[in-house]
């Protein structure tokens, strides 16, 4: 087991104990979030016909070719044609079949010219100029090829990749499976969120916050509850959930006090241990260890060291177990508008909100950050970085910030 050991360090640890859950077909409307296990090939033209963009009159080009507004050119109308239906009406010299946006083009045709453009006199229309073939005209095949590769594996499936799948007509789709991630908060002090609070207990927020994270990545979470400090009540609750789970995550009980057991509880349920405390704050005292295949992660108690170490090593992990390989937070150079006194020997990470303004990042700083506090997570979309043994910071420096839920 490694001890006290740089962050980078510890998510090179971490992400070469993980692995990418197994390939599963789902339903496309179950995949939203979920990266992509095969290549897709479009099967088919989209769109699959000649069809019009618009409502109009399909006509042929060369019946257009002497009209003018001095001598124009009148169609015989010879049919109507909505979207969705058919005709065996060819259109013939000197004739035209309305269309609404979406028809198929009739045999015949090669230009639809919009209503607007034309007059209807005595169900003839009125053509006041030419037009070339192909006006107005989506061809067969124009969006996609059949053949044609429309996603890469590994891509992850955002909304509008659903709606293409759909228009492919493909209803499952393979991709990885959604890492399922056991939830378990540690601490004698722990009150679920029913239990009437009493003195010196606290409500259990973390496994809320945690199970949300991850279910926002894409995860399948499930919370196993709280749990007191007790090796066998930890190992007791830890235990079955191990046979589902590809990650579990604990939070609470891993620093150096005494009722710190979460570490023990690893080890006696048979896992490898792999890491123990992290250079940096908050969140030093992170502890992993390997089961099989399976991970498990303790994070501290306290609520915003359980986020800020969600952010750094449990993401990577989560979007590495549903096969993204290339996962590397956004990263930007942001000026702080606030001072940031503290000079800690390691580095810091500090939540905050950065925003783009006037061609630059600006960063402001809540003005509570203490691990234990919860209040201003709210506002946080970055985290920034102090380095260990620099500061303290003065407003106007510039400063790292990692850009969050991108
Ligand atoms: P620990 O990591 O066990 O030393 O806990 C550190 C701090 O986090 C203590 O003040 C705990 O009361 C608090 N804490 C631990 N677990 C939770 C939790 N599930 N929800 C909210 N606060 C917690
Ligand atoms: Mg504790």
């Amino acid at each position: 087991m490694k001890i006290n050991i740089l962050p980078a360090e510890a998510l090179e640890i971490i992400m070469g104990a993980c692995k990418t859950t197994d390939p599963v077909y789902l339903p496309i409307l179950d995949s939203l979030g979920s990266l992509l296990a095969e290549d897709v090939v479009s099967d088919s033209d989209l769109p699959g016909f000649d069809k019009s963009p618009l409502d109009g009159y399909a006509v042929r080009s060369r019946d257009t070719r002497s009209a003018s507004d001095e001598s124009p050119v009148l169609l015989q109308k010879i049919g109507f044609l909505p979207a969705g239906h058919l005709t065996d009406k060819v259109i013939g010299k000197g004739e035209t079949i309305r269309l609404m946006t979406g028809s198929k083009i009739p045999e015949g045709a090669d230009v639809v010219i919009a209503f607007e453009k034309v007059e209807l006199i005595d169900n003839r229309v009125k053509i006041t100029r030419p037009y070339p073939a192909g006006t107005n005209i989506i061809k067969k095949g124009e969006d996609l090829k059949s053949g044609t590769r429309v996603f890469n594996r590994g891509m992850v499936l955002n909304p509008a990749e659903i709606g293409i799948l759909a228009a492919l007509g493909r209803c499952f789709i393979k991709v990885y499976r959604r890492p399922r991630v056991a939830i378990l908060s540690t601490g004698d002090e722990l009150l679920e969120l029913q239990e009437p609070l009493e003195e010196g207990k606290v409500r259990n927020s973390n496994s809320y916050f945690i199970f949300s994270l991850a279910k926002r990545l894409g995860a399948e979470p499930c919370l196993l509850g709280i749990c007191g400090d007790q090796v066998e009540a930890i190992k007791n609750q830890l235990k079955p959930a191990l046979a589902w789970a590809d990650l579990v995550i604990t939070t609470g009980g891993v620093s150096v006090g005494d009722y710190d057991l979460v570490k023990d509880a690893f080890s006696e349920l048979g896992a490898e241990m792999l890491l123990w405390r992290v250079k940096m704050k908050p969140g030093s005292p992170m502890a992993v260890a390997r089961y099989r295949d399976k991970l498990l992660i303790g994070l501290s108690g306290n609520p915003a060291a359980a986020y800020i170490t969600f952010e750094l090593f449990v993401r990577p992990v989560l979007l590495r177990m549903m096969g993204r390989k290339d996962y590397k937070p956004v990263e930007v150079k942001s000026i702080l508008q606030d001072g940031f006194p503290k000079v800690s020997k390691n580095d810091r990470l500090i939540r905050a909100k950065t925003v783009y303004r006037e061609g630059r990042f600006i960063t402001f700083l809540p003005e509570k950050h203490s691990s234990g506090t919860i209040s201003t997570l709210s506002a946080t979309n970055s985290l920034v970085q102090i380095v260990g043994g620099k500061g303290p910071y003065e407003a106007g420096e510039e400063v790292v910030a990692y850009l969050l839920h991108l």
